[in-house]
């Protein structure tokens, strides 16, 4: 008899987070690796943050506290929700978990039975469909390319709706992509989804703050009000403040979701680190004026990398529009044989390429559901984006 429970074999490790560690053992043992599979920001979390945490700890904030998040925290997510993206959102209907990824898996966890349908649309950040398989779901991708900005059509939604579709997935700005929909593309999506009130709606805003080219961002319960009470709007500090390892993310929702989140919590993880939840209060109650430098500085990056890699080799590279990723597509490199006569069959052979023979860290396409293509991050210094699209372009010269 096996020891491992079977529902284990339904996932694999989360490819980004191997490929972020790849990249950091080959720098500790020496190697020159540019590291582009990085999926946090390279800043330091601000300073205003980290001393509060000190304080928050001096004070005494060194116990359990409430399972979902201190009152403290969450009437500070309701102002967040109210002051960014319009949302009246009462304490009750909050909850806060070890990052945004332990929340969406409590929503899921708590919403999906065996065979239920979860609409997700590829490019897909990487734990969307495991999650949805690890409680037994079923994902149904939507696919899209980079000819439609990597975007869902109304169209294509209503065609993946079906009897046993519990939750359709909208993530903008997306991860790998960087795909971020407007109000009225977020209109017209809800326009499909008042036809099937069964559907909800789950987005993940993680990026929300990481957005360029002076857009404003709108999340979908704002620009579809009436569907409030069937969406949840999940986001975080880990990215907007560069506060990856302080482990907070938070969602709001309906009572009845919120209420089993809890009590799942409760019985699994305990609440969230309370330093952690200190720190997040200060965070999303403080100025975020440096969010303005560190989009300008995102923002050059993304322009840099599509500047040396667009159209060079067939390489695809669609500017994104948020977040700190460029989704490339290498549809011409497929095929080819790299000076050792290996083929580069797919794009987890050329990422293994590039990463052996090259030295650049980045994540295959296959990964989040688009292929052939790879993420490189651009959460990294502009030297190392210029020495790592230097390293890129000679591994597409070297293969013929
Ligand atoms: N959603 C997306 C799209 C992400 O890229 C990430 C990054 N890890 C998360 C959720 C989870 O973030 P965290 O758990 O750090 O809050
Ligand atoms: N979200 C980041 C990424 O996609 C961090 C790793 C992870 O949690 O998957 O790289």
């Amino acid at each position: 008899m096996e020891f491992i429970a079977s529902r284990m074999a339904r996932i694999v490790p989360s490819p980004s987070i191997a490929a972020m560690a790849r990249a950091k053992e080959l720098i500790a043992a020496g190697e020159d690796v540019c590291n582009m599979a990085a999926g946090e920001p390279d800043f330091d979390t601000p300073r205003y943050i980290i001393e509060a945490a000190y304080q928050a700890l001096l004070a005494g904030e060194t116990k359990y506290t409430a399972v979902d998040g201190t009152a403290q925290l969450k009437r500070a997510i309701c102002a967040k929700f109210e002051r960014d993206n319009g949302l009246a959102v009462r304490p009750d209907q909050v909850s806060v978990g070890a990052g945004a990824k332990q929340v969406l898996y409590n929503i899921l966890t708590c919403s999906v039975e065996d065979g239920d349908e979860v609409i997700v649309p590829a490019p897909y950040w990487v734990s969307y469909p495991d999650i949805v398989r690890l409680n037994g779901g079923v994902p149904v991708f939507i696919d899209t390319d980079a000819s439609s900005g990597f975007k869902v059509t109304p169209e294509q939604l209503r065609k993946s709706v079906t009897s046993r579709t519990k939750w359709f997935i909208l993530n903008s700005p997306n991860n790998p992509s960087g795909t971020v929909y407007t109000q009225e593309e977020l209109v017209a999506l809800g326009e499909v989804l008042r036809h099937y009130p069964h559907v909800r709606v789950l987005t993940d805003d993680i990026y929300e703050h990481l957005i360029y080219d002076g857009a404003k961002y709108f999340t979908f319960a704002q620009v579809n009000p009436d569907l409030a009470d069937r969406t949840v709007t999940v986001n975080g500090v880990s990215k907007a403040f560069a506060m990856t390892g302080w482990r907070i993310g938070y969602a709001a929702g309906p009572r009845d979701l919120i209420k089993a989140m809890e009590k799942l919590q409760s019985q699994t993880s305990g609440n969230p680190a309370a330093v952690s939840q200190a720190a997040a209060v200060a965070a999303l109650n403080g100025s975020t004026d440096f969010l303005a430098g560190w989009r300008a500085e995102f923002e050059a990056r993304r322009n840099r990398i599509v500047e040396l890699l667009d159209g060079r080799f067939g390489l695809v590279c669609p500017k994104p529009g948020g977040a700190f990723y460029v989704y490339v597509s290498i549809p011409t490199l497929i095929g080819k044989q790299t000076p050792a006569g290996d083929v580069i069959r797919n794009d987890s052979d050329f990422v293994m390429y590039l990463l052996s023979q090259y030295k650049v860290a980045t994540v295959q396409g296959s990964a989040y559901g688009v292929s052939p293509a790879f993420r490189i991050s651009f959460a990294t210094s502009t030297a190392t984006i210029e020495r790592a699209c230097k390293r890129v372009l000679g591994a597409c010269a070297s293969l013929r």
